[in-house]
């Protein structure tokens, strides 16, 4: 007796991740597969490079989309620059960061923390000391810490590596399409992100821009890429070269293309200006709830809000009240904030005053409704 077809339960994705995939993105997954090797699947991959390069604020040739999730982002940026043997410095202040630091230890780097309490940023003066003091081969920081809800300056890392040559990488999964990612103006080397968050998009793929002078760095590596799959020398050859890699997902880039041009249609300024208008109302409806959000004002990152769970309440059962009785989806703490935050994602079609209206009511009755 076969299984019957899947129904999956239509929720209202207010999580970090995934988040509400554009109504044109579902209907791009549903075009016709071509193979990865087709003329029409490498003009589409070319468009979706160039609309790439403008939601990264860069004109890096090497900006692609790797196959897998922004994880796969993260692991090729360090398999790639974080050689065996060489300094690594990160900037230590959430859960992700600490992925990237684990990520270096594997590739065999001497990895330094500079540590920060989960929800603060980095001064200037800070990341300049760390980095004169440690003298990295590489720096690495998130933009958008998911985990904590903060947003770091990255002019701030970014001035501070210059001065030591040291090359830049940024964790820009949660920032990018939702809110400026000034590559080329800060000068970061390589960032890289994922389609799920700010590009409403399903996951499964992981953008990634890479300048110059990092590529100009990776030619004079000593010891070969240990990851063959994320290899980026061997990923250009498919790119650039039309040469055969992998199988990439022709379905995934199609949802890739219409999500970058809903964004072009709608204007990269236009597209943060909303995400940041919805955002300060969802502040706003939060505090007069009586809570708190986590970072303090001026820090925040706009598309993920990251709120303090009061005392008097259950925060399991507040989910499960918003996914049971409203299909509502928000998260929860990660690491040391687990049970201590909420993490709610306003992306892309949910940034909108009235979805943040009705999110609020749907919140507030499962906070009344969560009291211990
Ligand atoms: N970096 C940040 C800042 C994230 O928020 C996430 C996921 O939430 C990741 C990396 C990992 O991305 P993925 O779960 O798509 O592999």
């Amino acid at each position: 007796m076969p299984f019957p077809t899947l129904q999956p339960p239509k929720r209202l994705l207010f999580a970090p991740g995934p988040t509400m995939v554009d109504p044109r993105v579902y209907e791009a997954l549903a075009k016709h597969v071509v193979g990865c090797m087709d003329p029409f699947f490498f003009e589409a991959m070319d468009q979706i490079r160039v609309m790439l390069r403008e939601v990264f604020g860069t004109r890096n040739e090497m900006t692609i989309a790797v196959s897998g999730t922004g994880s796969a982002g993260m692991e090729t940026a360090i398999a790639n620059f974080v050689e065996p043997g060489s300094k690594f410095a990160v900037f230590a202040n959430g859960f992700f960061a600490d992925r990237l630091a684990e990520m270096g230890r594997r590739q065999g780097a001497s990895v330094a923390r500079l540590e920060k309490r989960w929800g603060e940023v980095f001064a200037r003066e800070e990341a300049q000391e760390f980095v004169r003091r440690e003298r990295p081969d590489v720096v690495a920081f998130v933009h958008a810490e998911t985990s904590t809800g903060a947003l770091q300056d990255p002019g701030v890392i970014t001035a501070a590596a210059r001065e030591s040559g040291a090359l830049v990488i940024a964790d820009a999964v949660t920032s990018l399409g939702a809110l400026p990612v000034p590559m080329d103006k800060v000068e970061i080397d390589i960032a890289y992100s994922s389609s799920q968050k700010g590009l409403s998009c399903p996951p499964g793929l992981a953008p990634l821009s890479v300048s110059a002078r990092a590529m100009e760095r990776l030619k004079g590596r000593k010891s070969p890429v240990n990851e063959w799959y994320l290899d980026l020398k061997l990923l250009s050859e498919y790119f650039d070269g039309r040469k055969y890699h992998h199988t990439a997902s022709a379905s995934l880039f199609y949802a890739l293309h219409e999500g970058l041009r809903v964004i072009e249609e709608e204007g990269l300024e236009n597209r943060f200006k909303r995400h940041l208008r919805s955002h300060e109302a969802l502040v706003r409806g939060v505090e007069a709830l009586g809570l708190k959000m986590h970072v303090a004002e001026g820090g925040r990152i706009p598309n993920v809000n990251v709120v303090r769970v009061p005392e008097n309440v259950d925060d399991m059962q507040v989910r499960k009240h918003l996914r049971e009785k409203h299909g509502i989806d928000i998260l929860g703490g990660l690491g040391v904030l687990t049970g201590k935050v909420f993490r709610i994602g306003l992306m892309g079609p949910l940034a909108s005053e009235e979805c943040v209206k009705m999110f609020l009511d749907a919140f507030g009755r499962a906070l009344k409704a969560s009291v211990k």
